[in-house]
């Protein structure tokens, strides 16, 4: 961090930031938005356009966060507005039935064969977690298996990691998660399915379900070995488990179909958030009609939430998902592959060791040589380079992740002189990234 120098500063962020910090712990409200990894100010956004958000300062970004995967349309997409505006001027919120939720629950249906059923919530923790308690409803058993470096949203029992090791029974990481509410998590090497045949060997009877992201972006990108996915169905099939694919991120983004739409395993409970609300809180699980049934009022596994298929948010996440069709991920896939094109190539030409890994239109450097397959590798990587390359690219109008362990985002809306800025701003940061000491 020591080496990293701030190019400018950021007054009125700087000012935001400071009021913020009085009334907000950690003057934010998700941990990640506050710079800690990276250093410097974090920039209080005003407005966002097609690529481009505006600082409080009243500098424009070019924005590879795109709000950490929802605005795959990019900002202030003229026909999202538009059914925004016309929700809001029907009211925002009624608490019973509408018409949204059913056309929205459709569309994800129709778009994901695995998905026979799907409950709308607001958040992809609240989804998540929803999953999970349905999967050990249903099978009446109490364990889950998850992986080191996928992340699930922040749903206790999903706040565990461990060591290395096969079958290890999840510690707590963070304080206010008990023992006993991580006990039953079992925490895997992401990527190693030995491990997963010894959990459920070593744990006969006793796991409800696998979770693991579809194809992992919150450890930076990590995508499934060839074989991984099928590997997890197929053990979970034989011990009577649940697998449950979470797609909050990788939904609707990495294909009209998500990853499922990518390698065809079919989960039997799947989990979405971001793209499918188009900017709004609204997320869903879903999957099997006959473990769907098991969810009240329909069964007995208790789920509810007053704002669950809000009538602004799911008319945003429709519009959204109208406009997604072949041609946009075209779209969005061309545009992520010239910027990765660019990367390397400005990287490359300092000498920067690095790898970049990509899952369909998303993708994430990693500053070490060798490939990153699980948490473990992708720790090893010279975290400080990113944080240098981070603040050049800053400096010069370009936002990327403040975290060298996140997915970038592109979408529709990066047109070429988005991509030229970018172009333009490489070279300066890679050469950071090269001089950078830890
Ligand atoms: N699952 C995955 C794969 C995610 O990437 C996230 C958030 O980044 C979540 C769940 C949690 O979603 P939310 O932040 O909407 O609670």
């Amino acid at each position: 961090m020591d080496s990293v120098s701030f190019p400018y500063d950021a007054p009125v962020s700087q000012t935001l930031f400071d009021r913020a910090s009085l009334v907000t712990p950690g003057g934010v409200n998700s941990p990640v938005r506050a710079f800690r990894a990276v250093g410097g100010t974090p920039r209080f956004m005003v407005s966002g356009t097609g690529p481009y958000l505006t600082d409080a300062d009243g500098r424009e970004y070019v924005d590879l966060v795109c709000s950490w995967g929802p605005m795959i349309l990019g900002h202030s997409h003229p026909a999202v507005l538009e059914a925004v505006q016309a929700a809001v001027s029907r009211g925002t919120s009624f608490g019973t039935p509408g018409e949204g939720e059913v056309a929205l629950a459709e569309e994800i249906v129709a778009r994901v064969e695995p998905v026979e059923q799907v409950r709308l919530v607001s958040s992809g923790t609240e989804a998540t977690m929803s999953a999970i308690r349905l999967a050990r409803g249903f099978t009446g058993r109490p364990k889950v298996i998850k992986f080191a470096g996928c992340y699930h949203g922040h749903v206790d029992a999903l706040l565990a990691a461990a060591g290395s090791g096969v079958a290890t029974f999840g510690l707590p990481d963070t304080p206010g998660v008990t023992g006993a509410q991580a006990g039953d998590t079992i925490v895997l090497p992401y990527n190693d399915l030995e491990a997963v045949h010894a959990a459920f060997h070593a744990n006969a009877g006793q796991i409800a379900c696998v979770i693991t992201e579809a194809s992992p972006g919150n450890m930076g990108v990590v995508p499934p070995r060839p074989g991984f996915n099928e590997g997890l169905k197929a053990a979970c099939a034989q011990n009577g488990a649940l697998y449950i694919s979470d797609e909050v991120m990788t939904g609707f983004r990495t294909s009209k179909a998500g990853w499922y739409g990518v390698d065809g395993v079919a989960p039997d409970l799947m989990t979405f958030g971001k793209v499918m609300g188009g900017g709004f809180p609204a997320a869903a699980f879903g999957g099997r009609r006959d473990v769907m049934a098991h969810l009240a009022p329909a069964g007995p596994v208790y789920q509810a939430g007053t704002l669950s298929g809000n009538p602004v948010a799911t008319a945003a996440g429709l519009a959204q998902l109208r406009l997604l069709d072949d041609a946009a991920y075209e779209k969005v896939n061309a545009v992520s592959s010239e910027i990765q094109a660019l990367v390397t190539e400005a990287l490359s030409k300092e000498g920067v060791a690095h790898r970049l890994q990509t899952a369909s239109n998303m993708f994430s450097v990693f500053f070490t040589a060798t490939e990153v397959r699980d948490y473990e590798d992708a720790k090893k990587q010279e975290a400080f380079r990113f944080n240098a390359f981070f603040h050049s690219m800053l400096s010069q109008g370009v936002y990327l992740p403040p975290s060298a362990f996140e997915s970038w985002f592109v979408s529709t809306a990066h047109d070429e002189r988005a991509v030229e800025r970018i172009a333009a701003a490489l070279p300066a940061a890679a050469r950071a990234a090269a001089e950078a000491t830890a």
